[in-house]
């Protein structure tokens, strides 16, 4: 029985390597290989975070961390119960990797480096024997009686366990073993980017950021407030990722040709923001109206709004006619871009779409097609904002995955 695993692992990434070193910790004697298809494990985690590894987001309410998942939210509340942002920190924190927060809630190694990651976890898994397979690409697996067999080229492994976790794909085939198995995908579709503008008509303002902006896309009730930055090829910044995420289905359907409206202020309702101009009319007439911008806009920004809405450089405020200003009004309130195509955002990306959660007992990860298969990572249906939600959601359904299969063995 010697080549015969406890656990084999398909896929050397985050939710791998992590459910690999927890099932090893909750049960020495386990055997476990994990079968990685490429020549490096963990190469995402190399890169991510700009190769500094945001490996989490500081945020420790199961239920408030939930809900920055488009996909999954539902099944992570009660998979956050029992290990979530917090669990993660404290856990790498126990094997000597240090952990900080940033202000916008990212959280990264104190190294700053994706290699502390990656070290800790090479380490944890030699200490353990897991044993590491690269270059072996699973095409099938099938049950016989209580045993999985593992098919990697003419070689079949056979284990007790099996976990998937081979990540995200936009492409199809890459889930057609599991379809063959019972399984049901989700058809796989890009998350996570940012929008083009066919008229490139702010192109001259690229990196300027505008701190709280709203965008919309108009005709649909998706809505996003945060950071919203000016790029050469269009929009960008955390505003507009989020709302990539949350409209990933819808944008893909209508094939990234869609109007976006952003209204550049901090206030929801048009009347104010009309308010606020009439005001400083009423109270500043013999104010140049280009001497400095309002609502906190970066002073580039003002000027390309007024010169939308007919405004001269040398107008006072008190001269500018009221069908200026409304056409000043509609350019902060409801600015409109046609949007034609995506580009990725600094190379990070996930799959919504994948594995259906319906076929899958989410009190355990286990499958209820075929039992003692089980899923991590982001092969599920499961897909987040940018910010370290989508590496913690690897870290959640891996453990919990550990925790069911070396649970059931050791019972
Ligand atoms: C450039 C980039 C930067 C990112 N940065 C961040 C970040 O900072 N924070 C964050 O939270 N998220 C980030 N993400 C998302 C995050 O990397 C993924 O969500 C996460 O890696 C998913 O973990 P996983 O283990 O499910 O999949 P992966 O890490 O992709 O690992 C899957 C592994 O399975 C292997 N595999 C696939 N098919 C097979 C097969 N048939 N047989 C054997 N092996 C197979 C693959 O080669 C791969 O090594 C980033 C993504 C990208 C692309």
């Amino acid at each position: 029985m010697d080549d015969i695993f406890d656990l084999i692992i398909i896929g050397g990434g985050a939710a791998g390597f992590f459910c690999a070193i927890n099932a090893a910790e909750m049960n020495p004697a386990a055997k476990i290989l994990i079968l990685e298809k490429s020549s490096r494990v963990l190469s995402k985690v190399k890169v991510s975070g700009g190769g500094r590894c945001n490996v989490t987001h500081n945020c420790f309410n199961p239920f408030i961390l939930a809900d920055h998942y488009p996909r999954g939210s539902k099944a992570l509340k009660q998979l956050f119960k029992i290990f979530q942002a917090n669990d993660m920190v404290n856990w790498l924190e126990k094997k000597g990797v240090s952990i900080k927060a940033e202000d916008d809630g990212r959280m990264f190694p104190t190294s700053d480096d994706s290699q502390t990651i990656i070290d800790c976890f090479l380490r944890l898994a030699v200490a353990f024997k897991v044993k590491i397979s690269l270059g072996s690409a699973v095409t099938h697996v099938t049950k016989e009686g209580s045993f999985f067999k593992v098919q990697v080229n003419t070689t079949i492994h056979e284990g007790r366990y099996v976990l998937v976790a081979t990540g995200g794909s936009p492409n199809r085939q890459a889930y057609g073993w599991l379809e063959s198995i019972g399984h049901v995908i989700v058809p796989p579709i890009p998350s996570l980017f940012t929008f083009n503008d066919a008229d490139k008509g702010f192109v001259d303002l690229m990196g300027v950021s505008c701190a709280s902006a709203a965008v919309r896309i108009e005709g649909t009730k998706f809505a996003q407030r945060g950071p919203v930055l000016l790029t050469h090829w269009g929009l960008s910044g955390p505003a507009v990722i989020k709302l990539s995420a949350w409209a990933a289905e819808h944008l893909h359907k209508v094939q990234y040709s869609f109007v976006i409206q952003v209204n550049w202020t901090e206030f929801e309702k048009e009347d104010d923001i009309r308010v606020r101009l009439m005001k400083q009319k009423e109270l500043h007439p013999t104010k140049k109206i280009s001497a400095a911008s309002l609502f906190g806009l970066p002073q580039r920004l003002w000027d390309k709004l007024l010169a939308l809405a007919g405004v001269e450089e040398h107008w006072l405020w008190g001269e500018t006619p009221n069908k200026n200003l409304n056409k000043l009004l509609e350019n902060l309130y409801r600015c409109r871009f046609t949007i034609k195509g995506k580009t990725t955002f600094k190379e990070e990306f996930v799959t919504c779409g994948g594995v259906d959660l319906n076929q899958v007992d989410l009190a355990t990860m286990e499958s209820k097609v075929l039992p003692g298969l089980y899923f991590a990572g982001e092969v599920l249906n499961i897909d987040g904002e940018t910010g370290g939600f989508n590496f913690q959601a690897a870290w959640t359904t891996a453990f919990i995955a550990a925790k069911s299969m070396m649970k059931e063995q050791t019972d």
